[in-house]
């Protein structure tokens, strides 16, 4: 008996042997093809996959930075001529002399890194620091809109920009050949303030030490905590922390749109980071309101 749902062949010989062949044939095909569906369902079914293609193709994207951007130019001018204007919660007494600056996040404030997220759909399924270590040495994120031209308007007003990421002191050296290839302000490396892990470089603290020895202009970023202590918290909390410093949207606080990844979506799975994709999704997909 010869056949070929059983990969059984019982007759030798010529014909036999071609059979065998075919079978095999048969056999590496259907399964190449249902990797390739695999494959294709997951990129289409992926959980980031309309974030991402929102953020890298659609005009109003880069409609709502362009907008972002500008209004942090008109209140930079504000804030510039009012000597009691602060942006920062962490600002202590005795601000009014201190010279100023703006505090601005990289990732998705000032550096697009959706080819990133894009390779996390296409490839890697997930985020790891791993992974954006080596995806940063080998790339050059491009400016977000209206970020390179807010930006050097503050250098020119004489203000300073500091940079206050998430990154791992580890991408300091492509963090800063990035900034450097888009022509972008950085004074020197004590105005690159990333995070070595310790509670030290967590960014309400880095806001302080900025605070004592600047005023602080502007917060722009794209997550809570790029604004705020308390955002890794859950959505009710965080909601919360957004009403309670209501009147500072729009003006010591300048929020770009970010869908793609954030604390906002961590909170969602209780900022377990050992979840599978699967069982964030369990616990992600029940909060849905309908
Ligand atoms: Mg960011």
């Amino acid at each position: 008996m010869r056949n070929c749902r059983h990969f059984t062949v019982v007759s030798p010989g010529p014909s036999g042997a071609v059979r065998a062949v075919s079978c095999l044939l048969l056999v590496a095909l259907t399964l190449w093809l249902s990797g390739c569906q695999t494959r294709q369902a997951r990129h289409s079914s992926h959980e980031a996959l309309s974030a991402v293609l929102w953020a890298q193709t659609s005009a109003e994207y880069a409609a709502s930075a362009l907008q972002a951007y500008r209004l942090a130019a008109v209140n930079l001018d504000l804030a510039l001529a009012d000597p009691h204007w602060t942006a920062a919660l962490e600002q202590r007494d005795a601000y009014t002399g201190l010279p100023p600056a703006v505090i601005i996040d990289l990732d998705q404030t000032v550096l697009d890194t959706s080819r990133y997220n894009a390779r996390i759909i296409l490839e890697f399924g997930g985020h790891s620091n791993r992974r954006f270590a080596e995806w940063c040495r080998d790339s050059t994120a491009p400016a977000i809109p209206g970020a390179k031209g807010f930006l050097d308007h503050a250098a020119e007003q004489g203000v300073t920009v500091i940079y206050i990421s998430a990154r791992a002191e580890a991408s300091r050296d492509c963090t800063t050949r990035n900034l450097r290839a888009l022509g972008l302000p950085l004074e020197r490396q004590a105005h690159l303030l990333l995070n070595d892990g310790t509670p030290s470089t967590r960014k309400t603290l880095q806001r302080a030490r900025v605070a004592a020895q600047y005023r602080v202009l502007l917060l722009v970023g794209d997550d809570l905590n790029d604004f705020v202590s308390g955002a890794k918290s859950d959505p009710d909390t965080r909601r919360a922390l957004l009403k309670a410093h209501a009147g500072r949207w729009g003006r010591e606080w300048v929020v770009l749109p970010n869908p793609m990844f954030g604390s906002w979506e961590a909170s969602l799975y209780g900022f377990d980071h050992s979840l599978l994709r699967d069982e964030r999704l369990h616990r992600v997909l029940p909060q849905l309101q309908r």
